[in-house]
């Protein structure tokens, strides 16, 4: 039966064969792999992904696509797990794990934050994302697309573009570009660790909730003139403007006593990373 593409879970299939076999290529499945897509959808990417690997895991929100899949392929060569990715405990799965996926664009945010919290079981994962998403997660400091999500991520993994994708790679076709990236986690030996990174996850999005004020504002009240010092980071700077380096020293000066206001705010806040 046909299947009428749903928006509201950001359905745009790939049908070009020839990005369809660059993203399987960059991937480079071997058969033992532990491998999850996510967002399988009509298996574009399922079949050849399911030439390589003897096993492939699956997370599909739309109950008909998966019982689709689940009628297509044998479940002891794919595991189809039925529900919302945004939920799934991806550690069931066992690791290393290897993570795949044309993403919906509609959730692919709170899907990055939500995957990288199990950076330490990954050796990598395989994104489409909308273009302008890919160049916030790779973008560098004191440029436009710099933000939360740069940093966030730029603090767990390398990541690299492989390729730009045109809305003409898909059915229906999305009103946006998009890209196909790649993120390896960064191991914690020899990089800079946030001793709290809770604590960082919320220096960092305050301060770009506010990316025009100074720091000195936006972190108001919670960092201290000292702890700015301490941290060696001159607080007339713009969130913007700081490196993941200079992000970690910050959060890494700070005082988190109970009963202060990072303490509080801790304990109210959940940042997922
Ligand atoms: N992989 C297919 C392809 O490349 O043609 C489909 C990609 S489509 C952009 C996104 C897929 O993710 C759809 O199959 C959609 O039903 C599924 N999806 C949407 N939201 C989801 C969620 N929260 N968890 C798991 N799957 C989701």
């Amino acid at each position: 039966m046909r299947h009428v593409p749903r928006r509201r879970f950001g359905q745009n299939f790939l049908v070009d064969r020839s990005v369809i076999a660059r993203i399987v290529e960059a991937i480079d499945p071997k058969p033992d792999d532990t491998l999850v897509e996510i967002g399988p959808g009509l298996g574009a990417l399922t079949g050849p992904l399911l030439e390589r690997v003897r096993v492939l895991h699956v997370v599909e929100l739309d109950r008909d696509l998966a019982a689709r899949l689940r009628a297509t392929y044998p479940s002891e060569r794919l595991v189809v797990h039925e529900g919302d990715a945004l939920n799934f405990d991806f550690a069931t799965l066992g690791a290393p794990l290897r993570v795949a996926g044309n993403l919906p664009y509609n959730v692919s945010t709170p899907l990055l934050f939500h995957v990288a919290t199990y950076t330490g079981r990954c050796s990598d994962l395989h994104f489409m994302l909308q273009r302008e998403v890919v160049e916030r997660m790779i973008a560098g400091p004191s440029t436009r697309a710099y933000g939360r999500l740069s940093v966030m991520l730029q603090y767990r993994f390398r990541m690299e573009r492989l390729l730009n994708v045109p809305p003409s790679a898909f059915r229906p076709a999305p009103k946006v570009a998009s890209a196909v990236v790649k993120l390896v986690p960064l191991a914690s030996a020899g990089r800079p660790l946030a001793r709290d990174e809770s604590l960082f996850a919320q220096a960092v999005t305050r301060a770009f909730a506010h990316r025009r004020k100074t720091l000195r504002n936006a972190l108001g009240g919670l960092v201290t003139e000292a702890e700015f010092v301490r941290a060696d980071v001159d607080p007339d700077l713009r969130a913007e403007n700081l490196s993941v380096v200079q992000f970690v020293a910050l959060s890494n000066c700070l005082d988190r006593g109970t009963g202060s206001a990072w303490g509080t705010e801790g304990a109210r806040r959940s940042e997922g990373l």
